[in-house]
C-alpha cells in the first residue's frame, strides 16, 4: 500500500468508501451515494463486486481477535459491496462524520448510519478512518488503473484557490 505524504486537506486526499450487502440488498445505494454525491466530493472509481472471503479478511486484518469476526466477514463477503474511491479537500475526516458512529443508535440524526440503519451488524457502509488506511484500502480493492483520471469543471464552483 502507498502512503502519500501531505496530501491531507488537499483536492486530491482520497478515501476508500464502501456499501455493505445490507445496503444494496435495501435499495440504499442512490440515497447514500447521492449525498456524497452532492456535498461535493468527486467520485474517482466505483464498482460493484463480490469480495472474496480473502480480500473480505484482508480489509478487516485489524479486527481478526474479535469475536464479532467470523460474523462481519461472512456478511461482506456475502456481497454484493460497491466499493467506490472519493476525492476531495478532508474527505476522509468529513465522510466518516457523514456516516455517524459504528452503532447506528449511537449516530448523530442526519448521518448516514442513523438515517438508514439501526444495529452495529448491518451497519451499511465503510469509510477509512485515516489517511493513511485510506490509502492502503484502496490499493488492496482497486488497480491503479480503475481510478479514474478526470477533470470536473464544476471544481471551479466547490473548490476555491484558497
Ligand atoms: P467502523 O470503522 O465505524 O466501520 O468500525 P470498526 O472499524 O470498529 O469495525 C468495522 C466493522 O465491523 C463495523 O462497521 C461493523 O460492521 C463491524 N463491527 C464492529 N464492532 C462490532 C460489534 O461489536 N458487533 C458486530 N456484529 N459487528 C461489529
Ligand atoms: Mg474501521
Amino acid at each position: 500500500a502507498t502512503s502519500v505524504a501531505g496530501v491531507e486537506n488537499t483536492p486530491s486526499e482520497r478515501s476508500f468508501i464502501a456499501l455493505k450487502p445490507d445496503a444494496i440488498q435495501r435499495g440504499l445505494i442512490a440515497d447514500i451515494v447521492g449525498r456524497l454525491e452532492r456535498k461535493g466530493f468527486k467520485l474517482v472509481a466505483m464498482k460493484l463486486l463480490t469480495p472474496s472471503k480473502e480480500l473480505v479478511e484482508k480489509h478487516y486484518e485489524d479486527l481478526k481477535d474479535r469475536p464479532f469476526y467470523p460474523g462481519l466477514v461472512a456478511y461482506m463477503a456475502q456481497g454484493p459491496v460497491l466499493a467506490m474511491v472519493w476525492q476531495g479537500p478532508g474527505v476522509v475526516k468529513t465522510v466518516r462524520q457523514m456516516l455517524g458512529a459504528t452503532n447506528p443508535a449511537q449516530a448523530p440524526s442526519g448521518s448516514i448510519r442513523s438515517d438508514f440503519f439501526l444495529v452495529t451488524g448491518r451497519n451499511g457502509i465503510h469509510a477509512s478512518d485515516a489517511h493513511a488506511s485510506a490509502e492502503a484500502e484502496i490499493a488492496l480493492w482497486f488497480k491503479p488503473s480503475e481510478l479514474v483520471d478526470w477533470k470536473r469543471d464544476a471544481d471551479q464552483w466547490i473548490l476555491s484557490a484558497n
